[in-house]
């Protein structure tokens, strides 16, 4: 049986949850570090190499910080993410703004910020330049269509939104470098949660290909490749992490193949990784609040769908360790279900775990990235609290547990108290 050891005790567990009630995601800054480590370890060959964790994976400034104090950028795609950067002390260039169907009022913030913008669209260029102008440096987002396959995620490039055609590519970079831009780049993302490494030195290697046709035919010298994110995490047990020194090192040889020798090199490499990086080192921990035996055996959590979206929206993986029970013969067959009037609340079906009586602590993992984050409200469900697990032991609250009263903040009660439920047609009509 597949074991992943955690980096905490049931005791150290129930501890934390005395001041810190359940459920919670819990991050473990030690592991995110050396993981962030290891990824800029891979790259060392390339010396513009730059790394802008994709924001949406956890948007937590405190998460930011530390990443920023590795040598990270981030990827924002909207406006509380680039203030939530910018908060965290993340500006300039050290800012991706890689978003789609933008409203103006981001591209004004990402431009404010001076934030490297990647457009995902051709009709972006007069946009932009009637919003804010077209900067000095702008990097566009390619769409390989037919040319590559996609991911169960995010689907095959044909049929999605993203990025700039090929033809639109060398159009809109020579239309960009009309208007005044200076330094370009080009970037794609097509492929997330991939476990397959070959696909990154695969997307490295049509990002060099494409860079090279546009110094031919455009007389452009690209600044940088993006190869986005989209490195998966093993979580299922036969899963197998991404080899990052492989994929660096296949890169380089590409690199070494293709650039080194012409008028591109130097050439930075970026990445916008978001769930490889904090994905693994985080776990929302829950209790079990009720066992129920019908046709089959429901262990009730106090944790639901609201704190972790991913095997109900996909159908997701998320390993369960019972806290305490490590050891234990996995020898009952449960689902594990939240509290949402839905049938698919539920964070495993038929799993294999050791006898789980009511009080114990159940703990997924996995979550350090699309858990909190792609939480929500449905059904008057409050969002848990982030807590972060230090190198030293301490443990600290990152986020607090939101409140009725934050649940209701967007409502006006007093108002509602002058509600008549027949319109009294004192004001204006609009209609
Ligand atoms: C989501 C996203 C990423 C990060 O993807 P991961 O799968 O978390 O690595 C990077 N870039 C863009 C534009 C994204 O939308």
């Amino acid at each position: 049986m597949h074991k992943r050891q955690l980096p905490f005790t049931k005791e150290n567990l129930e501890r934390i949850s005395e001041i810190f009630p359940t459920p919670f995601h819990i991050y473990d800054e030690k592991a995110i570090r050396a993981n962030a480590r290891e990824l800029l370890k891979a790259f060392s060959w390339n010396p513009g190499f730059k790394e802008y964790f994709a924001v949406k994976a956890t948007p937590n400034p405190f998460i930011l910080k530390i990443l920023k104090s590795e040598g990270f950028g981030t990827d924002c795609s909207s406006l509380p993410e680039l203030i939530l950067s910018e908060k965290a002390g993340i500006t300039g260039e050290e800012i991706m703004f890689s978003s789609n169907d933008t409203p103006a009022y981001e591209f004004k913030k990402a431009r404010e910020l001076g934030s490297v913008i990647n457009l995902d669209d051709i009709n972006h260029i007069p946009f932009l330049e009637k919003t804010c102008g077209i900067p000095e440096v702008i990097s566009v987002r390619y769409n390989p269509g037919k040319l590559r396959d996609g991911s169960f995620i995010m689907g095959n490039p044909e049929d999605v939104k993203y990025g700039f055609t090929r033809e639109q590519i060398f159009s809109g970079l020579s239309q960009l470098r009309q208007k005044g831009a200076k330094r370009f780049g080009i970037h794609t993302f097509i492929a997330s949660n991939e476990l397959n490494p070959d696909y990154f030195v695969d997307t490295a290697n049509m990002l060099f290909d494409l860079a090279l046709e546009i110094m031919e035919k455009l007389d452009i010298r690209l600044e940088f490749v993006n190869i986005s994110g989209g490195i998966g995490i093993p979580y299922k047990p036969d899963d197998k992490k991404v080899d990052l020194m492989y994929v660096g090192d296949q890169i380089h040889k590409r690199y070494d193949e293709k650039i080194k020798d012409t008028l591109l090199h130097p050439l930075s490499l970026f990445m916008e990784c978001g769930r490889s990086i904090t994905g693994p080192y985080g776990y929302l921990v829950s209790r079990v609040l009720h066992k129920k035996e019908i046709y089959k055996t429901h262990i009730g959590l106090d944790a639901c769908m609201a704190n972790l979206m991913r095997p109900g929206m996909y159908g997701a993986y998320h390993n369960i360790t019972v806290a305490g029970k490590e050891n234990h013969e996995h020898d009952h067959i449960y689902d594990v279900t939240g509290s949402l009037c839905e049938s698919i609340d539920r964070f495993a079906v038929d799993r294999e775990l050791p006898e789980i009586e009511i009080g114990d602590l159940v703990v997924i993992h996995d979550t350090g990235a699309h858990g909190h984050s792609m939480g929500f409200n449905y059904n008057g469900k409050l969002r848990s609290a982030e807590l972060l697990l230090r190198e030293s032991g301490e443990v600290i609250e990152i986020r607090r547990s939101e409140t009725v009263e934050d649940y209701f903040a967007t409502l006006d009660f007093d108002k509602l108290k002058g509600f008549h439920t027949k319109s009294q047609g004192h004001k204006e009509k609009i209609i």
